[in-house]
């Protein structure tokens, strides 16, 4: 996986703002889905939601046809961790729901995911999810002209790891992204930084790391697509899609770009509030 620079598909200006728009897409889906999701709808409710949102935006959703997967979004719910394919499963109170949403503009792919607590939250499960998306924005703080690949994944789990006790994921990584939703390189969310390819400007990485309040080990259900806990735990996942510019981050699936959580981290970043 590593040493094979040339793999990594480098983007122009021009083409960070083509995945910027797939991105906001992105972006626009999950917060409507966010503001939706209640007790007693079904997983296949938000995938209508989800539809119609990039459908109306002009674009194409990146996961429907993926190597057969027949639904726009990921619905992964509880002690499954990612990769949950949208049915008749009733959303109750107090369940932790996992949304992933690729869309697809001009050919060019943004991709992104959070998990949301309905109604009433179990403080265990919240802290959860807090853990996760703090360890994505350390991670995201990483994707810098300087460092290397494993910054990310270090970070990730540093965060974790300083956290409390919990499973980080091994099995499932980010990757790159451009004009395929998965491209070269791997990002995983553990390992020793300073190691793998130098970040450049014009890489582009999804991080997402998958956090469970259990073990780190997972399995595959039948349905040969849905990964859960093998502990029956319950997890949370965070993801972004990353340009790595020169002057600093920039979060395409983030309304804002990433200026606020980047600036709480003092980490410089192009994005301007009013993107
Ligand atoms: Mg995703
Ligand atoms: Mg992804």
């Amino acid at each position: 996986m590593f040493g094979r620079k040339s793999s990594i598909e480098i983007k122009n200006p021009v083409q960070f703002e083509r995945m910027r728009a797939a991105g906001l897409v992105v972006a626009d889906t999950l917060q409507l889905l966010r503001e939706s999701v209640a007790a007693g709808m079904t997983t296949d409710d938000l995938d209508a939601i989800a539809r119609e949102s990039i459908a109306s935006a002009g674009a194409s959703p990146s996961f429907l046809g993926y190597h057969g997967f027949p639904a726009v979004i990921c619905t992964s719910v509880n002690d499954e961790i990612v990769h949950g394919i949208p049915g008749q499963r009733v959303i109750n109170d107090g369940d932790v729901v996992s949304i992933d949403c690729g869309a697809i503009i001009d050919g060019w792919h943004g991709d992104a995911a959070l998990s949301v607590v309905v109604g009433e939250a179990d403080p265990e499960v919240s802290r959860l999810l807090e853990v996760t998306e703090t360890a994505l924005w350390r991670g995201i703080a990483k994707a810098r002209v300087g460092g290397r690949l494993s910054d990310i994944g270090h970070a990730v789990e540093a965060h974790v790891r300083a956290s409390g006790d919990y499973g980080v994921v091994e099995e499932y990584v980010g990757h790159g992204i451009g004009t395929s939703m998965h491209m070269e390189p791997s990002v995983p969310n553990y390992g020793q930084p300073g190691n793998g390819p130098k970040l450049e400007v014009g890489m582009a990485l999804a991080i997402e790391p998958m956090v469970n309040l259990g073990g780190r080990h997972t399995k595959t259900l039948d349905d040969e697509w849905t990964v859960v806990t093998v502990d029956g735990r319950w997890s949370a996942h965070f993801e972004h899609t990353v340009a790595i510019t020169a002057e600093g981050p920039w979060v395409l699936t983030a309304h804002d770009g990433g200026a606020e959580r980047l600036a709480a981290l003092g980490v410089p970043t192009p994005a301007a509030p009013e993107r």
